[in-house]
């Protein structure tokens, strides 16, 4: 999926902007209990294009200095977006802090699309040709705060999308990438796994250009890590940030079918991975747990029952997920990974036929009759699986409305209990048919 950032002073309408684009897709993802959101990051559509949106100003960067702060949101702008919306005040016009910004955004090359904000009436409109100084071609006259000219500002972002990302994704491989906060040893996992496997081609660019795959094979497997760029090359000042790690990790998450939640045994689990495992989660990914620095607790059986019992309370939306207990530093249980990779993916991508399905559907209602509201009762006719990565499935229903949570959880775990959909989320749906 290609990646809009949008950068600005402070105050030029760079949120009202981002949540005009963004629709009301930001409530809808808010679904996963006990995961809270920064508003910084969304999927966005237009001409039926999926892009995936960032609002640069929502990355605080401690106290610095305005020109400072606003440089380092262009760079992280530049980092990682396909296009920039670069938006001015327009009823303040240029200033010197925009100047600044323009000169560092003309060098990058990148696309980039100038909105004048605050373009609230026809008079002011007229006066966008001024804009046309900065050197970014066209600008468009917008105002966020009623919703106007978005359509044309869209229009032109989406013609500058690289060809997408799925067109040169390899069948039979499995791409994988690791997230987590800094410092839980991502650089160092990466490292160990490439040592451990046979590498086969490394650093090939991705369409986006700081994305970088290593291809590697392991007995008779193709696996690719992907986006492990900002991991090697570091030392920029906003990498450690919070908000620019979640970041970092949903730029991984969209380009993987498996993603590695990283938990660091030595500090123990803090909220921003749940936050983080939260969005893999979300995405449908195929997930595996894996505490590093395993050589930092005296290891026994006990410490890791007791280890995993916290994990299991922290992450209960990943109940799916498999547990890996390892060290990047030592190698130690590093063997294990792999295989683990390639089991959860191929339950990712699992195909249950429908009778078979259909027979442990009926099992499920002989064993937990289906519920009743207000004098009604839920029939389930059948279902059918019609999607995978993750494996999704269709139950129809007399009236989808008295498919309640609960009764969709026992079928999901009646399901996973046949199948075996270890590592994998699945999506139930339940559909009315007559
Ligand atoms: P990243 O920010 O997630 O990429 O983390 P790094 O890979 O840079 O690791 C952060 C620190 O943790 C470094 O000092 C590593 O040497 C250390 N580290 C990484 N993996 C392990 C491990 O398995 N055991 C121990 N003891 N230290 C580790």
């Amino acid at each position: 999926k290609s990646v809009v950032a949008i950068v600005g002073r402070p105050n030029v309408g760079k949120s009202t902007i981002f949540n005009r684009l963004v629709g009301e897709r930001i409530s809808i993802v808010e679904d996963t209990p006990g995961v809270t959101r920064d508003r910084i990051y969304s999927e966005a559509e237009w001409l039926n294009q999926k892009f995936n949106l960032i609002d640069t100003g929502g990355i605080e960067i401690g106290d610095e200095p305005l020109l400072i702060q606003m440089r380092q949101q262009a760079e992280i702008a530049i980092d990682e977006a396909d296009v920039i919306i670069f938006i001015v005040n327009g009823k303040e016009g240029i200033t010197a802090a925009d100047e600044e910004v323009a000169k560092m955004l003309f060098k990058s090359n990148k696309p980039i699309v100038l909105g004048v904000n605050k373009m609230d009436n026809p008079e002011m409109r007229a006066t966008v040709y001024e804009y046309y100084s900065l050197g970014f071609g066209e600008p468009y006259p917008i105002s966020g705060a009623h919703g106007l000219g978005l359509g044309d500002l869209l229009d032109e972002v989406v013609s500058h999308f690289p060809k997408t990302e799925e067109d040169e994704k390899e069948e039979d491989t499995i791409y994988f990438s690791l997230i987590g906060r800094p410092n839980v040893g991502k650089s160092s996992l990466v490292n160990a796994i490439l040592n451990e496997n046979r590498v086969i081609v490394s650093d090939i660019e991705g369409t986006t250009r700081d994305a970088i795959d290593t291809h590697l094979q392991r007995d008779g497997q193709n696996y690719v890590i992907t986006d492990t760029a900002g991991m090697r090359k570091r030392g920029k000042v906003y990498e450690s940030t919070e908000k620019y790690s979640v970041l970092r990790a949903l730029k991984a998450i969209d380009r993987s079918d498996v993603v590695l939640v990283l938990i660091d045994a030595e500090t123990g689990i803090r909220e921003q991975d749940k936050k983080i495992a939260g969005y893999a989660h979300e995405a449908g990914r195929a997930i595996v747990i894996v505490v590093n620095k395993w050589d930092t607790i005296e290891s026994n059986e006990k410490a890791m029952k007791e280890f995993e019992i916290k994990i299991r309370a922290h992450f209960q939306f990943l109940d799916y997920a498999p547990i890996v207990f390892l060290s990047a530093k030592t190698k130690k249980r590093l063997h294990t990974l792999m295989p683990m990779i390639q089991l959860v993916s191929e339950n990712h991508s699992k195909r249950i036929p429908t009778n078979v399905l259909n027979d442990v559907i009926m099992d499920a209602l002989a064993m937990n009759p289906t519920p009743t509201v207000k004098g009604r009762r839920l029939k389930v006719l059948y279902a059918t699986q019609v999607a995978v990565k993750p494996p999704s499935f269709v139950i129809f229903v007399n009236d989808p409305e008295l498919m309640h949570f609960s009764y969709k959880r026992f079928l999901e775990n009646k399901i996973r209990d046949a199948f075996g959909f270890e590592g994998t989320p699945i999506k139930i749906f339940a559909r009315r048919r007559g």
